[in-house]
C-alpha cells in the first residue's frame, strides 16, 4: 500500500503555462512580471492595504520582518514557544536573544497573558522587547485582537508568522494582515506552494520597497556596485512566481479540502472519548484548517499518542506529534520562557494527521480503519 503524508504539494497544472511565458520572455531571474503578478495576487487576496514583497523562504521573510524592526545585535524578541523553529531562528541570525512564550487552550497560539506578563517582567529588568512573534499554527489564527492591543499598549513591533494560515481568517480579517509585519511560506508542504518561497506582507509600500532592496544585495542607487548597507540574496526568481500564480488559481479550493478533512477528523472522532479534534474556538476564527490535530487523553482512550502514531506507521500513513515547544529544544536550553505547561502538555498529548488537499476518500478510509483497530 502506498504511503499516505501528512502534507503533501499539489499542483494545479495552471503552473506550467507561467512558467513557460518566462522562459519565452527571458524572465529567469529575480525581476518579471511573474513576480509582480504574484504579488499582485497576494495583495489582492489578503486586502487591507497589504504590500507584499516575495522571497525565497518564509524563514528569509522573517529575518527581513525582524531587521525592518530595527531588531539588533542583543536585543530581546518574544516569539510563541509552541511552533517549527523557523519562527525563532532569524532572531538568533540578527544577534538578538529569544524568550519564549507559552501557549494558551482555545487557539494552542501564544497566550496574551503569559505575553504581556512577559513584557512587564522585562521592562522590570530594563531590557523592553523590541519584537513580538506571534504563530498562527496549523492554520488557526491565534487571540490576534488581544496580542495586538498588548503589542499596541507597549509599543512593541508585532509579526504575525502566518506561514501556515494563508486563507485563514480572524474577525472578518485575513491572517497575514494583522501584525506590523506578516509572513506567509510556500514551502512544499503548505497550503499552496511554489516549491519553496515565502512573502512578507508589510503596511506600506516604503517597507516593501526596503525588504526588496535587502533582498537584492541592497545597491545603492549608482553605476557601479555600491552598498552602505549588509544586504541579502532572499529575493524569490521569476520562475517560483509562476508557480505562484498557478496556485494561487487553486487556493480557495485547498482551503475547502482540508477544511473538509478537518470536518472527516471532527465526525471519526465525535464519539470517541478522550480524543478532541483542535477546531475554530468561536465563529470570529475562520481556520484554513493546514494540519487536522488531536489531542489524546490516554487516561480515558487507554493507548497514548505515541501508540496511534505507531499504529498509523504499521498501515504506512503519516501522522507527527505537534510541534515541540522551543523551549524545550536543546538548542534553545538557555532561553528564558514565560508562561505554565499548556505547551509541553499539548506536545506531550497532541498529533497532526494526514491532512492534504490531495487526500482521496480511499485514503480517508485508510487512515479510519487503521484507527479503528485501536479504539
Ligand atoms: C514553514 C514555516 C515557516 C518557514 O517557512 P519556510 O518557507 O519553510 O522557510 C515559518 N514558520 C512556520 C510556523 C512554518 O510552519
Amino acid at each position: 500500500m502506498s504511503k499516505i503524508p501528512l502534507s503533501k504539494s499539489h499542483l494545479s497544472g495552471y503552473e506550467l503555462a507561467y512558467i513557460q511565458t518566462a522562459f519565452q520572455r527571458n524572465e529567469v531571474s529575480v525581476y518579471g512580471e511573474n513576480l509582480t503578478g504574484f504579488e499582485n495576487d497576494l495583495e489582492k487576496y489578503l486586502q487591507k492595504e497589504s504590500k507584499v514583497a516575495c522571497t525565497i523562504s518564509g524563514t528569509a521573510a522573517i529575518h527581513l520582518a525582524l531587521i525592518l524592526a530595527n531588531v539588533m545585535k542583543g536585543d530581546e524578541v518574544l516569539c510563541q514557544s509552541m511552533t517549527y523553529a523557523a519562527s525563532a531562528n532569524p532572531i538568533t541570525y540578527q544577534g538578538a536573544i529569544p524568550i519564549f512564550i507559552d501557549s494558551e487552550k482555545d487557539t494552542w497560539n501564544m497566550c496574551p497573558k503569559a505575553l504581556e506578563l512577559a513584557i512587564k517582567d522585562r521592562i522590570l529588568k530594563n531590557k523592553k522587547p523590541k519584537a513580538i512573534i506571534v504563530v498562527d499554527l496549523y492554520g488557526m489564527p491565534a487571540k490576534l485582537n488581544e496580542i495586538s492591543s498588548v503589542a499596541k499598549k507597549y509599543e512593541i513591533t508585532l509579526i504575525e508568522d502566518a506561514a501556515e494560515a494563508l486563507g485563514s481568517i480572524y474577525n472578518r480579517q485575513k491572517c497575514g494582515t494583522f501584525g506590523d509585519f506578516g509572513i506567509l511560506s510556500f514551502n512544499g508542504n503548505k497550503i499552496i506552494t511554489t516549491s519553496g518561497g515565502g512573502a512578507l506582507v508589510c503596511k506600506s509600500e516604503k517597507d516593501k520597497q526596503k525588504a526588496v532592496f535587502l533582498a537584492t544585495q541592497a545597491r545603492d542607487d549608482a553605476p557601479h556596485y555600491q552598498h552602505s548597507t549588509i544586504g541579502y540574496n532572499y529575493r524569490m526568481s521569476n520562475i517560483l512566481a509562476g508557480i505562484g500564480r498557478g496556485q494561487m488559481e487553486v487556493l480557495d479550493k485547498h482551503i475547502h479540502l482540508r477544511r473538509a478533512n478537518n470536518k472527516f477528523y471532527q465526525n471519526l472522532f465525535k464519539d470517541v472519548e478522550g480524543i478532541t479534534v483542535l477546531k475554530e474556538p468561536t465563529a470570529d476564527y475562520f481556520s484554513n484548517h493546514w494540519l487536522s490535530c488531536i489531542l489524546i487523553d490516554a487516561k480515558v482512550t487507554g493507548f497514548t499518542r505515541e501508540e496511534l502514531r505507531l499504529q498509523l506507521e504499521k498501515d504506512n500513513i503519516e501522522s507527527r506529534p505537534l510541534w515541540k515547544p522551543m523551549h524545550l529544544q536543546p538548542v534553545f536550553a538557555d532561553c528564558e520562557y514565560y508562561g505554565g505547561r499548556v505547551a509541553e502538555v499539548l506536545f506531550n498529548n497532541g498529533l497532526c494527521l494526514p491532512s492534504g488537499s490531495n487526500l482521496t476518500d480511499e485514503d480517508r478510509d485508510r487512515i479510519a480503519a487503521s484507527i479503528m483497530k485501536l479504539l
